[in-house]
């Protein structure tokens, strides 16, 4: 997966950040799962960090089972505690977290965080801290499954108001309840920049 061939010549890639666990609900996991399935019927690889369990786990399969593309990258020190997944398209093992995800978003066209732990919200937002500083122009995109996250999309609202944020760069943070809309607005923008 050659990361200088231009969009034209590949199907996109969506990296995809959620939880390594289930959370309190069967909803995330069937989300994510849905999400999968989703990104396979769009022809889009899915870029994840290559974890077997929760909610990273039920992406990972159902992409895989629907016959899509997954490529997972993870820090060899995580990837006993987090049950490497072996039957990836690709697993790549690097050396730091740091690896991890400089390979995750160099090999993405977009980001998607579904509902995760403090480790899927660091990946979010350094992925909007990294288009805020022109470091990419990549689209990123939260599924807001059943308001998960509105208590932090408000906070994002606050830090805009009070000119913490600047209002292009809180709006570059898109947010949708429903997974299919989400990722065709998401999907779309990749298509604008292509
Ligand atoms: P969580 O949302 O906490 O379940 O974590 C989801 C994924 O984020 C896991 O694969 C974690 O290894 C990963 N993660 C945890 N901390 C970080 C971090 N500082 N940077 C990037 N990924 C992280």
């Amino acid at each position: 997966m050659p990361l200088e061939q231009p969009l034209s010549e590949r199907s996109l890639r969506v990296c995809v950040f959620c939880g390594s666990s289930d959370g309190d609900r069967p909803a995330y996991r069937e989300l994510a799962a849905a999400v999968g399935r989703l990104l396979v019927e769009r022809e889009a690889g899915v870029v994840y960090g290559g974890g077997g369990l929760g909610c990273m786990g039920a992406l990972a399969d159902a992409a895989l089972a629907a016959g899509g593309t997954v490529v997972g990258v993870i820090p060899e020190a995580l990837a006993a505690r987090e049950a490497a997944h072996r039957g990836l398209t690709a697993l790549h093992v690097v050396g730091s977290m740091h690896e991890r995800k400089a390979l995750m978003a160099a090999q993405s066209d977009a980001f998607l965080a579904l509902p995760g732990g403090f480790g899927t919200l660091e990946e979010l937002f350094e992925v909007v801290t990294w288009r805020q500083l022109g470091y990419h122009d990549k689209p990123i995109a939260v599924v807001n499954l059943d308001g998960y996250y509105d208590a932090l999309l408000d906070f994002c609202d606050r830090a805009r108001d009070a000119e913490f944020v600047k209002p292009g760069d809180r709006a570059s943070l898109h947010a949708g309840g429903d997974p299919v809309a989400t990722i065709d607005a998401l999907l779309a923008r990749v298509a604008s920049r292509a």
